[in-house]
């Protein structure tokens, strides 16, 4: 049996309730909130269920394709189809609009066993949370019933378009305009880095509706039909990493976006596309604690099995130890992302506390992720061993939904503010 069947295997034993690819019945959805309203880490009967149910689907539809998709970059659609029909695609779509209404707990916990094993593929199923969360924070319910409602019908994708080639962490920088005609809007402008920007159904996208205002004020959010005329997708990028998910340039020239498609109202874009981060950015760190704990999984199974100086490398203190820190970093990455979603699902203010989630478990997995490939020594360095691909992967997870001196930002600011004389 592979290390990852036993590991899936191992889950299994513990529970064994979620015997078919389906998604558990919602029996204890307001427990969802209440299991983390105290300093308790027991997750309740539903969220083992969603954390075994997806910890199986990884290692019999993941793990197997991995390394394909890797070396094709092939987008993987039949991973997406079965994730979708499994129910760990769009999870946290309200059960109003179709989808399983899970807690954003729930969703890391199903963030973490995808990405455990491919975090490119999970990136492709995940990029979909990113792209409804703008509607989430403030579309009106028909956009809701129209948009999001048709993801949980069909096993469809779709992108959030803020960054630019001249705007990444700058947001407030971005120039793509749309102006008002009637009672439609004529969307100009290039975005850059759009992930599953080939195969979007629609997009969200951010717009200067009045460059003579400032940052909080100037944007307006827009949802676009994905084939709407003048939407030019540029070429696949060719990424150091995570290179099965489909990063492209995609600009819109005298796109007409209907009035009725404006997320809350005009004006209101940068607010909404940065609240869209509270929601995922704590999955951002489920990712990374995925990956920083796949990545022990690795070195610590490799160090039982090696031997040097008469004795498994495991036994050398310097491996060991090693190996303690990286224990050290996926237990803490788990626990700072568990309250980050906590919060959040205690209905109150998270910014803080997922950009803290953010920096640290996207650094566990960067660091994780170099340490194992030191574990394996020339092995590990290797496209025949799983950490060498982990380690390119890892890398993107300090860089995209805001590089981490972008979260340094963000909690800088807070501290600044808390300790304020
Ligand atoms: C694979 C991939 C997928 C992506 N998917 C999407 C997507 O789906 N949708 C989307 O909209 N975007 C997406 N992005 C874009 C991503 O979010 C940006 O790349 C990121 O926000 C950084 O922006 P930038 O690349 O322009 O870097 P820059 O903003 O130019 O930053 C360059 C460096 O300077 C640092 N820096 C910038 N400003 C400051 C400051 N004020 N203080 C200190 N340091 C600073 C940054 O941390 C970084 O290290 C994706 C990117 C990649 C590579």
């Amino acid at each position: 049996m592979s290390l990852f069947a036993r590991r899936a295997g191992l889950g299994l034993a513990r529970r064994s309730a979620a015997s078919t690819l389906t998604a558990p019945k919602r029996a204890f959805a307001s427990e969802a909130a209440a299991a983390l309203s105290g300093p308790s880490f027991k997750l309740n009967e539903d969220q083992e269920a969603y954390q075994e149910l997806a910890r199986r689907f990884t290692a019999e539809n993941i793990i197997p394709k991995a390394k394909h998709h890797d070396e094709t970059m092939e987008y993987p659609w039949e991973i997406i189809k079965a994730a979708h029909a499994a129910g760990l695609v769009n999870t946290h779509i309200p059960q109003e609009y179709g989808g399983a209404g899970l807690s954003l707990l729930e969703g890391a916990l199903v963030s973490e066993e995808l990405a455990f094993g491919c975090s490119g593929i999970q990136t492709a199923i995940e990029a979909n949370g990113l792209a409804e969360a703008p509607l989430l924070v403030a579309a009106s319910h028909e956009l809701k019933q129209k948009y999001l409602g048709r993801m949980t019908e069909e096993p469809l994708v779709a992108s959030y378009c803020v960054t630019e080639p001249g705007a990444g962490s700058d947001v407030a920088n971005i120039t793509t305009r749309a102006e008002k005609k009637g009672d439609k809007y004529i969307l100009n402008g290039t975005k850059m880095w759009i992930t599953n920007g080939g195969h979007a159904n629609w997009y969200f996208v951010l717009a200067k509706t009045d460059p003579t205002q400032k940052a909080n004020k100037s944007m307006t959010g827009f949802v676009v039909d994905g084939d709407s005329a003048g939407i030019v997708k540029g070429k696949k990028e060719i990424n150091m990493g995570q290179r099965c998910s489909d990063t492209r340039m995609i600009t819109f020239e005298n796109v007409e976006v209907p009035a009725e498609n404006v997320l809350g109202k005009e004006g209101d874009g940068f607010k909404i596309a940065m609240g869209a981060f509270d929601i995922t950015r704590p999955l951002i760190a489920a990712s990374a604690t995925g990956v920083a704990s796949r990545a022990l999984t690795e070195a610590a199974k490799y160090a039982h099995e090696r031997k040097t100086m008469g004795r498994p490398i495991i036994q050398h203190q310097a491996i060991a130890f090693m190996l303690a820190d990286m224990a050290i970093r996926v237990e803490a990455a788990r626990a700072l992302t568990w309250r980050a979603a906590g919060i959040k699902d205690q209905g109150e203010r998270n910014s803080y506390a997922a950009s803290v989630a953010k920096a640290f478990a996207s650094n566990a997995a960067v660091r994780n992720a170099d340490d194992a490939v030191q574990v394996l020594g020339g092995i590990g360095f290797n496209t025949e061993a799983p950490v060498e691909k982990l380690y390119r992967d890892s890398k993107i997870l300090e860089i995209y939904e805001g590089p981490t001196q972008i979260q340094k930002l963000i909690i800088s600011r807070f501290v600044e503010d808390r300790f304020k004389p």
